[in-house]
This record gives C-alpha cells, structure tokens and sequence, in this order.
C-alpha cells in the first residue's frame, strides 16, 4: 500500500516523463529538471509534450529532447503539473502506454488523482519545488542544469515570488537551487522582461475588448486578431494575469478562440476569490487564484455561460465570509 514514488523510479529502467499540453514554465522546468537527475540514477529517460516548448524556455537546458511522439516501450510514466489524464494530450493515446505504472507529480488543489502513486501537494507553489523534494530523496546531487530547469518552474508559478502562495518553502527551495549555480536573475529577466513584439501587438488588440462587469473583468482573443498580430501560439501572452491588476476586478478572465472551434478560457482572481472551482464544473483545473479550461462553442455563448457562474461563484463566496 505504501508504494512511494521513489520506490517506482528504484524498480523502473525505461521512463517516460509527460508535463501538460501547452506547457508553462513550471512544466517544462519540472519535465527538464526531473529528466536531467534521473539520468544521473543511470535511468533511460523520454521527455514528452504533446505540444511545442514555448521559444522562451528554449534557453533551458535540454529543452530540444522533449518530444510529441516518444518511440519505444516503457516501464514506469512520471507525470508532472498535469491535474488530469486529459492534460496529456495525444502523447498517452497510444495503447503501448496502457497498464503501463504512473506517478502523479502535481500541486493543482483540482488533481484528480488519476496515477498509480498519486503525489498532490496544493500548498507547493509548483510542481518544480516537488520535484527539488523527490530528487533530494533520491539523493541526487544538485548541479547547475538541475538547479536551473527546477528554478525557472519556481519563478514562473509564483510569478516572481509574488502569489500568495509564496511559502518560506519555496523561498528555500530557491536559495538551494541558487547555491547550486541556477542564474536568478537571468530567470527573471528571460521569464517576464522580455516578449516578442507579437504578444505587445496581440494585447493592443485585445485591450479594445475590455468590459468590466461587477467584480468581473474579461476580454477576448480571436484568430483574426492572433493573425493580424503575427502571434503564433495559442495562449494569452499573460493577458489575464495583467487584467487582474485593475483595481475594479475581483476575477480576470480571457476567452481565447482557438481555429478549431474551441474557446480556451483563462482565469485569474484576487486572493480570497478561488476560480478553481469553477474551472472544474467546466471540465478544466487549476489553482485558486489562476484556472482555466476549454470548451466548445461560440465566444458569446461561452462567454455568457461562464461569467454566469462566476458571478455565482462570486456571490456564493462573498456571503459566506
Ligand atoms: P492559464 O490561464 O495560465 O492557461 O492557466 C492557469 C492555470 O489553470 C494553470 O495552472 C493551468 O494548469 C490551469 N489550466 C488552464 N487551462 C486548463 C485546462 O484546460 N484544464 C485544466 N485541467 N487546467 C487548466
Ligand atoms: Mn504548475
């Protein structure tokens, strides 16, 4: 009954490390990090997504070997910042993977505990600060392309130490990954002080959108807009995340038309408002304070049934405190 994660790593040869579609910092970072030390334990290690690493994190260390279609068979899967199997995209869809052991490595409170070892830790600010846990009782020795791929996951969740969620851990957890050589500062600056000029332009657009509706602020991306921008990939260029700054709203949300019919919804909130839940009644996850999910449809019609139920959610939470 006690079968830990590092018990399924002691046993395994061939492993298989997934992070979620439309990877962010923490999982790409988590993926990296986690690939670079099991490799020390003398493991064979294939790092998946089913979708791109983000040009931004092209500056990690192994960033070029995760691959959408991971040849051969595999003895254990270690899955990381993924809340659901449905996160795993097309990359676990293939039968050779089925029966196949998982390790669930997450910290989204909406994990739906789907692996054979389930590791949640909502308290953690990412899932790179598990993995600095699990590769410390490994007893892995940190060096400085560890240390860096787990630091970036750190810095990109807590956006800069700055959540709420920012725990005396994590800081911890950094000063560790920091004495063993990650370059924090080259994080910060690689992570939030650079964009390309696409996602300036992307805003530009979709700032025009804005509408404020109670507590709730939101605004909309179209494939119009992405193409007139010369925006290439499908996220919100970290949309949301500024319209929460607007001192009116207590939820940011941002409907994110994709071509192939579905709106990608992203939400953020004020400490004290969880969107969480909200996200999971649509089929999504995430955190109190940042979570999304797709979902089929027209923008208005999505748009309507959404902020219907975070005016809910709004009024549900603000009686009860
Ligand atoms: P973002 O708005 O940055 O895309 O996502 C914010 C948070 O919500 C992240 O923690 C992310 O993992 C989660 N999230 C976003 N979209 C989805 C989704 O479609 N499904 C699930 N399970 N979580 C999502
Ligand atoms: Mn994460």
């Amino acid at each position: 009954m006690d079968t830990t994660p590092e018990t399924l790593i002691d046993e395994a040869q061939r492993i298989l490390l997934i992070c979620h579609v439309n990877p962010d910092g923490d999982a790409v970072g988590s993926l990296l990090g986690l690939g670079w030390a099991l490799r020390k334990l003398g493991k064979q290690c294939t790092l998946a997504c089913s979708d791109p690493v983000p040009p931004i994190y092209h500056y990690l260390p192994g960033s070029e070997m995760v691959t959408n279609q991971p040849q051969g068979t595999f003895d254990l899967i270690i899955t990381l910042d993924c809340s659901d199997l449905r996160r795993l995209g097309e990359v676990y869809d293939s039968q050779d993977l089925v029966g196949v052991p998982i390790i669930n490595i997450d910290h989204h409170v909406t994990n739906v505990e789907f692996g054979t070892v389930n590791w949640v830790d909502p308290t953690a600010t990412s899932t790179a600060e598990m993995v600095l846990e699990l590769v410390q009782r490994l007893g892995v020795p940190l060096n400085q392309t560890i240390a860096t791929c787990l630091l970036n996951g750190i810095v990109t969740d807590t956006r800069g130490f700055r959540t709420p969620n920012t725990t005396r851990r994590a800081m911890e957890a950094a000063i560790t990954l920091v004495d063993a050589g990650a370059p924090l500062a080259k994080i910060t600056n690689q992570v939030f002080n650079r964009r390309p000029l696409a996602d300036i332009r992307l805003w530009a657009e979709a700032l025009r959108t804005v509408r404020l509706e109670g507590p709730i602020i939101w605004a909309e991306i179209t494939p119009a807009m992405r193409r007139e921008c010369g925006f290439t990939e499908e996220g919100d260029a970290g949309l949301a995340s500024f319209l929460i700054t607007a001192n009116e709203a207590d939820i940011a949300v941002v409907f994110n038309q994709q071509a192939n019919g579905r709106v990608e919804v992203g939400m953020r909130s004020v400490p004290g408002v969880d969107v969480s839940a909200v996200a999971l009644s649509f089929g999504g996850g995430g955190h109190p304070q940042a979570a999304g999910f797709g979902i089929n449809g027209s923008l208005p019609t999505v748009r309507e049934q959404v902020i219907a139920a975070l005016k809910q959610a709004w009024l549900e939470q603000n009686s009860s405190s």
